[in-house]
């Protein structure tokens, strides 16, 4: 049981990572006086408990008066609003008629449903590449990919602002792995020629659409680049499935670079609504990943009722274009009523579904991710240890479930809570205004 009480606005999640006790617990009894204190702060956002479907808006239960309020989602991946499509859901009921709830194994040892190889063929199909294999998580599928291809004597160069699963993937393989500057290809060109001749084998690893900030990467020079230095080149286009490109096929199809990226990764957990994740690549590699691939080889497989839901929405995906340009539609349109009511919004001009809006101080973050809720919005708060200290930010996802009167209602709300607390035109830096919102 942990006594000690802690002011949480002291401290940080990064600041108990060590401890000096030879008790191995000692730290998680610290930590547990941090987190009570700063739920008892009210600005604790995260984990919140959901009670309904959640599909541009949903129920959710109050922590304090335990009662459950409607809210608006806006820190929700569901891109095209799948994840209430009737179709889909359908799909998943059926699957789990014919098939049951679980495959009860891994696919290597336990067999696997005729409805995976389905989604497999019709994955590698759409994004044309020879093959694919799917994964029980996105997670999985970079950690297991990335340590399946790559050992100690290769180098992996990925970009700093990597997902976790790309940086986890790179340390399970035990190889070298060189960071760049985000999306900055001299740097790139720098680390790469200071490489030259010291590992073997490369492969340079960038999502197609960066998750924090919605950014894409400029994939034309990345694949230019690999080529010539005789690297590999892996795009994760978890963010970007389903969002970009005239079919849906991501970053790379927005760049003209069908045929041109050999590993292509993508997740069900976002515009395909469910869980779990693949690779496309040549039938070679993923033959290969497919018996080194120690998440896929030692993890069961995802459900029936997931695949079933993802086959269903990737259909979706490619007969619906006009999906994708209602979200457009709400990214530009919201996009823009940010900028009007003078919040500093990267990217500028939008480039994915994902728009952040630029906070700063750490402190900052905490106070406005309570006031954001109070006013009926769901929305993702991002600060230190996840961004770097005092570049804290509101990451907010766009559907083309939400309505005009929803994006508007937001967008009325993040201009009061804004005016508060000192961010319209340009962040918090500790200022006065936003103090006043701290404490009180
Ligand atoms: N790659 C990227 C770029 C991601 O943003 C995520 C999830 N946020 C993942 C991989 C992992 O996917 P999953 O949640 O399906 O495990």
């Amino acid at each position: 049981m942990s006594t000690t009480k802690l002011d949480s606005d002291a401290y940080t999640l990064a600041d108990f990572l060590e401890s000096d006790s030879q008790d191995l617990f000692e730290k998680t009894e610290s930590f547990t006086a941090f987190l009570d204190d700063w739920k008892s702060k009210g600005t604790y956002s995260y984990h919140r408990l959901i009670t309904s479907a959640s599909s541009g808006r949903a129920m959710l239960r109050d922590p304090e008066t335990g009662r459950d309020r409607e809210m608006a989602v806006m820190s929700s991946n569901n891109y095209l609003g799948l994840n209430t499509r009737r179709e889909v859901v359908e799909a998943a009921v059926a699957a789990v008629h014919k098939y049951g709830t679980g495959m009860c194994g891994s696919r290597f040892l336990s067999g696997t449903y005729d409805l995976v190889e389905e989604l497999e063929r019709e994955l590698a199909e759409f994004e044309r590449l020879e093959a694919a294999m799917v994964f029980t998580s996105g997670y999985q599928a970079n950690v297991g990919a990335l340590s399946a291809l790559l050992r100690p004597k290769d180098v992996a160069f990925i970009d700093r602002l990597s997902h976790a699963s790309i940086v986890d993937g790179c340390r399970l393989a035990g190889c070298a792995c060189r960071t760049f500057k985000h999306n900055d290809m001299d740097d790139l060109e720098r680390v790469l020629a200071n490489s030259e001749g010291k590992h073997r084998a490369k492969l340079i690893v960038s999502e197609g659409v960066f998750s924090m900030d919605g950014d894409m990467a400029p994939l034309p020079d990345i694949v230019e680049i690999a080529r010539r230095r005789q690297a590999r080149v892996m795009v994760d286009e978890a963010h970007a499935t389903g969002v970009i490109g005239p079919n849906g096929r991501g970053a790379v199809e927005h760049f003209g670079l069908d045929g041109e990226v050999d590993i292509v990764l993508g997740t069900f957990s976002k515009t395909l609504s469910a869980t779990g994740g693949f690779i496309a690549a040549s039938r070679a590699v993923v033959n290969y990943v497919r018996h080194y691939g120690r998440s896929y080889m030692f993890s069961a497989s995802p459900t029936p009722a997931v695949i079933a839901a993802v086959l269903a929405g990737l259909r979706i995906v490619k007969r619906e274009p006009q999906l994708r340009e209602r979200l457009w539609s709400n990214v530009r349109y919201f996009h823009r009523e940010l900028k009007r009511l003078g919040f500093e919004v990267f990217p500028d001009p939008p480039e994915s579904a994902i728009v952040t809006i630029v906070v700063g101080a750490d402190t900052a973050v905490r106070a406005l991710s309570k006031r954001v809720y109070e006013e009926g919005l769901f929305i993702s708060t991002v600060a230190y240890p996840a961004v770097p200290r005092n570049e804290g930010k509101l990451r907010l996802s766009l559907s083309a479930n939400h309505t005009r009167e929803q994006l508007d209602r937001a967008v009325e709300t993040l201009g009061l809570i804004g005016g508060e607390c000192g961010i319209l035109g340009g962040g918090a830096h500790e200022s006065p205004s936003y103090s006043a919102v701290a404490v009180g």
